[in-house]
């Protein structure tokens, strides 16, 4: 029997227990702490149908991972996977142990695109099949050698990074510090971040940045439409007192005639590759808020940085790394909506928590906006908007002082409206003629059901005529589905019983509100019970549960380091900007990758979930 193993140095934790579970049962590494990924592990994605996505060969592609692949066969054998590299991989290098020798010919190994055909078993085994064996050497006195030598490296290059995002200001406010997220300048500490970046395929990359545009038109299309915003709402308006709120505010402003003639869009979509499919597929589009502009243009220099300085080392390339213009990109959209309001003297209104950690990610489009444009920020809260904002005319003062732009980094939450008082700011700010970034309609786009009754069939399609546009669109919905109405009950019963294939989700934003595994099947029953008083199910959606491919990252919080098995979302920002029937901006604006630990449910930075990353193309 011809056995095949991927040897990880410096990976630890990675996929220990899937290993275990494998061959545990077989035998054959007994109880071995070495971190293997067997081909045994391979054959089973595989032969369960499942190749679309080879985990271990994604390992080989980190930029730390120094691997070798060892053949055993009979009186055992190795080649070296530093071949395989130079063929398939642009990162990571191979490493021969034990004096494998290699015999394939490339014409037998993969291509770079050809991975998941490669893996099929019957490849697999003509493959074992063509290699000659030598000898075995199992050195695992090397292999603790080399994991002290990449431990040694990263202690090295850590501070470098520390100083970087400290002396740049990658940094958000030190929760350990009372006072910082209201007192500025007063206990930073760097972004929770990623040491390097982290592979991405190029054309799952492309397909989220060619999709921006195309995101940002069904945005402001589908906030035309109010009589569908006003139905695709109605039941969740019933037991959400929250979207009811807003709901209200947007009927007053169509009561009252008050069309908002410039709509700014500075959006974000998030995406994972689910693993299972393959498929990049959209988690939401942010419309309100849409945070990260600023501190993800920084991750991207940061990691550009280290690369220019340790790439070498390490075969990685600052050519793989996408240029990241999000926050001079989001300083545009706002200068352009100021221009088009046309009165130089008005300032841009930042609607802000009282309490912020991620103020420095804020204070960084302020800064940029004024540099390039110039044109001034002023910061308010909802609670003093609403004791000094007023309107003359329509336009919007606070104090003396007029607005252009009134830019949203808070009330998308109930939390952001404590008293009527919160309330009665939104609701005059959407009176007033300033440009709102978002309007209601465009804050009621961005909601989940909205994204989930999108899904529903011929209803995108309504929004986007041209069919290849609606079809690039589509393939990046993830199943969604309503709670109540037709097929409800069929996919409730079906979440019951099999709730790790789905999420749970509530009408909110921010992060931490979603339900997941076990929870689903409970919170349902519970719902279900409450179904014929309340029709509480109407405030949730239920998502396709989406299992992003597994990578094995640096980590890097409150200056310590952990490698991690991780999981990443990529945000694509968006800017669009209308003025009547005039589009004046509707650009693809940067993006922001996010990387979790693997068994992290949640993935928002400022939640404390991810941290900061950015994309290797690969
Ligand atoms: P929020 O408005 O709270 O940001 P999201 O829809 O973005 O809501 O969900 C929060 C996080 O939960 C995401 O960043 C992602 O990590 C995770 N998540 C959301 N939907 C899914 C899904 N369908 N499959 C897997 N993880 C998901
Ligand atoms: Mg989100």
């Amino acid at each position: 029997m011809t056995h095949l193993k991927l040897m990880g140095h410096g990976y630890p934790p990675l996929l220990s227990h899937q290993i275990h579970g494998v061959w545990g049962s077989h035998g054959v590494w007994g109880s071995h702490p070495s971190p293997c990924l067997s081909f045994t592990f391979l054959r089973n994605r595989i032969c369960g149908g499942n190749c679309s996505s080879p985990l271990a060969f994604q390992l080989l592609l980190h930029p730390w991972h120094h691997a070798s692949l060892h053949v055993h066969s009979g009186g055992g054998g190795g080649f070296c996977l530093q071949k395989l590299h130079s063929l398939r991989f642009s990162r990571g290098r191979g490493r021969c142990l034990g004096g494998g020798r290699i015999v394939c010919k490339s014409a037998q190994l993969p291509s770079a695109s050809s991975a998941t055909a490669v893996m099929r078993e019957d490849r697999i085994d003509k493959l074992v099949d063509r290699v000659e064996t030598t000898s075995v050497v199992q050195d695992w006195e090397e292999e603790k050698e080399m994991r002290m030598v990449m431990k040694e490296l990263v202690d090295l290059i850590v501070p470098e990074a520390l100083a970087w995002a400290s002396l740049n200001g990658l940094v958000v406010g030190d929760k350990s510090i009372k006072g910082s997220g209201t007192n500025v300048g007063l206990g930073m500490v760097h972004a929770p971040l990623s040491l390097f970046p982290t592979s991405f395929p190029q054309n799952a990359f492309m397909q989220a940045v060619q999709l921006a545009t195309d995101f940002n038109i069904l945005i402001d299309r589908v906030s035309q439409d109010t009589q569908f915003l006003q139905e695709a709402l109605a039941s969740t308006q019933k037991v959400d007192s929250f979207t009811a709120r807003l709901l209200d505010i947007h009927s007053q402003m169509l009561e009252e005639g008050l069309k908002q003639e410039i709509q700014l869009g500075l959006h974000r979509s998030d995406y994972m590759l689910d693993m299972a499919t393959g498929s990049l597929l959209q988690v939401e589009i942010n419309t309100i808020s849409s945070s990260f502009a600023g501190l993800g243009s920084l991750i991207s220099k940061l990691h550009r940085y280290l690369i220019e300085w340790y790439g070498d080392a390490f075969g990685l390339k600052v050519e793989n790394l996408p240029e990241n213009n999000a926050m001079d990109a989001f300083a545009e959209a706002l200068a352009l909506a100021w221009k088009e309001f046309g009165d130089t003297s008005a300032v841009v209104l930042m609607v802000v928590h009282k309490e912020e950690g991620n103020m420095y990610d804020q204070y960084w489009l302020a800064s940029r906006l004024w540099e390039l444009y110039p044109q001034k920020v002023i910061r308010r809260t909802l609670a003093e908007v609403a004791a000094e904002a007023k309107l003359r005319d329509r336009q919007l003062f606070i104090g003396e002082q007029a607005v252009s732009v009134v830019y949203y980094r808070s009330g998308y939450a109930p939390a952001d409206y404590p008293s009527e008082a919160e309330w009665m700011a939104r609701l005059l700010l959407e009176r007033s003629s300033a440009v709102k970034c978002p309007s209601i309609s465009y804050h009621l786009a961005g909601a989940k059901k909205i994204q989930q009754e999108l899904a529903k069939p011929g209803v995108l399609e309504r929004f986007m005529p041209d069919r290849e546009v609606a079809r690039k669109v589509r393939k990046s919905f993830a199943g969604l589905w309503s709670l109540e109405g037709e097929g409800s009950a069929q996919v409730i019963e079906e979440a019951i019983s099999n709730p790790q294939a789905f999420v749970l989700k509530p009408q909110r934003e921010g992060g931490g509100n979603n339900i997941y595994g076990a929870d689903v099947s409970t919170t349902l029953r519970e719902l279900q019970k409450d179904e014929e008083q309340q029709g509480l199910l109407a405030a949730y959606i239920l998502m396709q549960r989406m299992f992003p491919t597994i990578s094995s990252s640096y980590l890097l919080r409150n200056g310590i380091w952990s490698l991690e098995d991780t999981v990443s979302e990529l945000g694509v920002f968006g800017t669009y900007l209308r003025n009547g029937h005039n589009v004046v901006l509707n650009k693809e604006a940067g993006h922001l990758l996010r990387t979790k630990v693997s068994n992290s449910d949640e993935g928002g930075v400022a939640a404390g979930f991810a941290v900061l990353d950015s994309p290797y193309l690969t």
